[in-house]
């Protein structure tokens, strides 16, 4: 195991900010943290990066690709786009998968189960798809959407195991509560989202486990004075976090403020970025869908429906900070505590303490990633 002490910096992260202090990393966790001046140990390698703030690493429960690669087209560009996010602070990625026939989603659930024993930042797999409202769907191709049939949720199951971390599920559809309960029972995280649900039905799908929101505001009906719908059901129960995509396009900035105040340390900040997520504008496919991407916003062939975002958590948090007016910790916060908790990791991902991995972020003054350590690696040193 290797030390390494990063000093002269100020720590943030959802208990607050910590001026002038150090962190030291042993192997892929946090040995200790402490001011400037007390007790500083030694270490194999000594980093003083003065003018930087260091938060914990970025969790993305919600994302497709990047740089040009898709999570949905195998094991090069999940690695290619995992790179792309890792270089913007993301330590720990979920990979969402979209609808696709059954059998390749089930290629792709093996594959990322494969992947992530390998990969202690590879958290595991997202079934976006297909259990969507076909009048919400987004990017999802209409022929591949689902009713949540016991019998698809069984071959899901068996191909993704343990390492489906999350599935989103439109709760009108035919046997979603039950599904729900299936899923939850599994131990996967269940989303309500992609929906036509109103406000009561959302209630259900939370009391029968749904515990998230996947992209609050984004393909499902908004709120109205006299139909609340999902959107009002998931600020008011307190067991829901909502996924929030803060690029300035998918919400307005006063509309994400509002959100961190109406929902306190329930926020969780995705990309749901899509293949042109750190790269160029241009056109690129989305599934089995074609996207045009035009000054950084995607949307789908044909038609105003934006097609995921070309968002890197970094632009994100400096979204939230500089347009938004989120408070700095309550915005770092949503980007590392909220997710951890919402796949039970709190423990160890999300705070800068011992004990807790080494995913650490180091940012200039105008929240730019200068330098990332995932699971104790220097991010560009082990590609
Ligand atoms: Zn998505």
């Amino acid at each position: 195991m290797t030390t390494t002490l990063i000093t002269d910096v100020d720590l943030l992260d959802a208990r607050g900010r910590r001026p002038d202090s150090w962190i030291l990393l042993d192997g892929d966790r946090i040995a200790a943290v402490g001011e400037a001046g007390v007790a500083v140990p030694a270490a194999d390698t000594v980093h003083a990066l003065a003018g930087h703030t260091l938060t914990p690493g970025f969790i993305d429960l919600h994302g497709h690709g990047g740089g040009g690669a898709a999570y949905d087209n195998g094991e090069d560009e999940i690695r290619a786009a995992l790179a792309v996010h890792r270089a913007h602070g993301t330590t720990r990625s979920v990979i969402s998968l979209v609808a696709n026939p059954l059998e390749q989603i089930e290629e792709s659930l093996r594959l990322v189960a494969r992947l992530a024993a390998e990969d202690p930042t590879i958290v595991g797999s997202h079934l976006e798809g297909p259990f969507l409202a076909i009048g919400r769907r987004g990017a999802h191709a209409p022929e591949y959407l689902s009713e949540p049939d016991p019998v698809v949720i069984a071959r899901l199951l068996d191909a993704g195991g343990s390492s489906i971390r999350q599935v989103t599920i439109a709760p009108e559809l035919p046997g979603a509560i039950a599904a729900v309960r299936q899923f939850v029972a599994a131990g996967i995280v269940v989303a309500v989202g992609h929906t036509e649900a109103d406000e009561k039905l959302t209630r259900e799908a939370f009391d029968a486990g749904a515990t998230l929101v996947t992209h609050i505001f984004n393909a499902m009906p908004g709120i109205h004075h006299r139909d609340p719908g999902p959107i009002v059901a998931g600020f008011d129960d307190d067991r829901v976090t909502l996924e929030l995509v803060l690029d300035g396009v998918h919400v307005h900035p006063s509309v994400a403020q509002m959100t961190f105040r109406a929902a306190p340390h329930r926020v969780a900040l995705v990309t749901d970025a899509m293949a042109a997520a750190g790269g160029d504008d241009g056109y690129y496919r989305l599934g089995s869908l074609n996207v045009t991407v035009q000054n950084g916003v995607a949307m789908l062939n044909g038609t105003q429906t934006i097609a995921g975002s070309t968002l890197t958590q970094d632009s994100a948090l400096k979204c939230a900070v500089t347009t938004a007016g989120v408070d700095e910790a309550r915005a770092v916060e949503a980007l590392t505590l909220t997710p951890a908790c919402v796949l039970g990791r709190d423990d160890e991902w999300g705070l800068l303490e011992p004990g807790y991995a080494a995913d650490v972020v180091a940012l200039d003054a105008e929240w730019n990633v200068e330098r990332v350590w995932a699971a104790g690696s220097v991010v560009g040193d082990d590609a």
